[in-house]
């Protein structure tokens, strides 16, 4: 399924192009058809999947396509209500890129900020408004803001939002909206409390749930290092010399990033090439044919450049910055151990990613077997790994006697640097002649317990 099949206008398929997107998501390609018959919506989907794009494209295509001469200034036709600021700036960026081609204005308010540049984009007048629930009733209450003429009704995260108690502010923005519209309604959990609101909200919705990609990351063999920012490039090199990958996709958090790693590599002699949002469409493509040929060995990409290769001989995935959006993790390691091989993933840690690396291994109920000695072991690693695995300690204490955890002695060797990557705490050989150890599957990772609610 490609975009063009989901009959969205020409400027926004345009943009979207611009983006570097080719495929539509799961959500992006089950929802878009739904919101496009004006249908309401009740989305079971969390931030990672694509859903902003889900439920931007078809309100900018409903407004471009509504677009009537308006006397005096633009009226706020949809309105999206989110909880978090950083939210609510990631579903504006977006709205602006979709729409760049459209001439529909949009614009953000939130709160624990000074009220004066948002009134006066208000003043200037928008059709898309984008707010956290409480600097929105603030400026209703103040007259800057009508709900009059609401035409689209976004609820982003809905349980975030009963967590964070912003259900009375909900039902006071509701109480405000015209009762003739379309409403979206979007949660990555359902329990009751969400369902009625829910019903509060939509009229007969159609459903669209979309479980976060959790089962690939049961199938490739996980392994972290923990390492300096500073270092990272030089146990970039120093694995990609010593083990032998036939292809290997690298992530970088940045395009910036992902061209300085480029260039470290190709100093030291490994061809590689970078693909992302800064590159043309044609360089990208041409970067890809060569990673794909194998005349390029090492492919260094961004997220968003990332969606959509489909190389079925990778071998390795380095994330060589952690992902701030756990599920973005999986989607990265999925690259790997496609159809029935057994991919491997290795991933760099300083001690500002620590806390991504709690989510990631929280969503895929994993831990990932951290390697222990490498000769660019990150000071301090030793406290980073009994904090790692402590709770491991007090579940396997509660387990059985039998256990893959590391002996106490090959812990206390961690403080020592080695030059050798014996990489698993339960693997002795040395990474020439066990170059493959640190990929040997699942064996180097443990599953979590699952949670009682899970
Ligand atoms: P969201 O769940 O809306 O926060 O989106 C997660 C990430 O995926 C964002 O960085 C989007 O820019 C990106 N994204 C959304 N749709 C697509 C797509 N069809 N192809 C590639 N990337 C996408």
């Amino acid at each position: 399924m490609t975009f063009d099949k989901l009959e969205i206008i020409a400027p926004i398929l345009k943009a979207i192009e611009a983006k570097g997107y080719t495929h539509p998501t799961p959500i992006q390609e089950k929802s878009i058809p739904i919101l496009l018959r004006k249908r309401d919506l009740l989305g079971c989907a969390q931030t990672g999947t694509g859903k902003t794009a889900a439920f931007a494209i078809p309100i900018l295509q409903h407004i471009y396509n509504d677009a009537t001469p308006e006397k005096g200034r633009r009226k706020i036709k949809a309105l999206v209500v989110t909880p978090t600021r950083e939210l609510a700036i990631q579903i504006k960026d977006n709205f602006s890129e979709y729409g760049k081609y459209t001439g529909i204005v949009n614009t953000v308010i939130f709160g624990g900020v000074k009220q004066g540049a948002q009134t006066q984009a208000l003043n200037r007048g928008v059709d898309v408004l984008i707010a956290t629930p409480g600097r929105l009733l603030d400026l209703i209450g103040q007259g800057y803001i009508s709900l009059r003429d609401i035409k689209y009704f976004v609820l982003d995260e809905a349980d975030q939002m009963l967590d964070m108690g912003f259900i009375h502010d909900i039902r006071r923005i509701i109480d405000m909206l015209p009762k003739k519209r379309q409403s979206l309604f979007f949660s990555a959990t359902m329990p009751s409390s969400i369902v009625s609101l829910a019903g509060k909200i939509l009229g007969n919705p159609d459903k669209v749930t979309i479980k976060p990609e959790q089962t690939t990351a049961e199938k490739v063999g996980q392994s972290l290092y923990y390492v300096s920012k500073k270092a990272k490039p030089k146990l970039l090199v120093f694995l990609l010399k010593t083990e032998d990958t036939d292809s290997t996709l690298v992530f970088t958090r940045t395009k910036h990033g992902a061209d300085k790693v480029v260039k470290g590599l190709q100093k030291a002699g490994i061809q590689a090439e970078a693909i992302h949002g800064n590159k043309s469409q044609n360089a990208r493509q041409l970067a890809l044919n060569n990673f794909k040929n194998g005349s390029t060995k090492v492919l260094v990409a961004t997220d968003i450049a990332a969606r959509g290769i489909d190389v079925s001989e990778l071998s390795l995935v380095v994330n060589y910055d952690l992902p701030n959006i756990p599920e973005t993790y999986v989607h990265r390691i999925g690259r790997t151990g496609r159809a029935s091989a057994s991919g491997n993933a290795i991933s760099f840690c300083d001690t500002d990613e620590k806390p991504y690396l709690k989510d990631i291994q929280k969503l895929i109920k994993q831990d990932i077997e951290v390697v222990k000695e490498h000769p660019f072991l990150l000071d301090g690693v030793d406290s980073l790994v009994a904090e790692e695995e402590k709770p491991q300690r007090q579940r396997q204490r509660g387990r059985s006697s039998k256990s893959s955890k590391p002996s106490n002695s090959s812990r206390s060797s961690n403080s020592s640097r080695t030059s050798t990557s014996s990489t698993s705490s339960t693997s002795s050989k040395s990474s020439k002649s066990g170059s493959n150890d640190w990929r040997r599957g699942n064996s180097t990772s443990r599953r979590r317990p699952q949670k009682k609610s899970e």
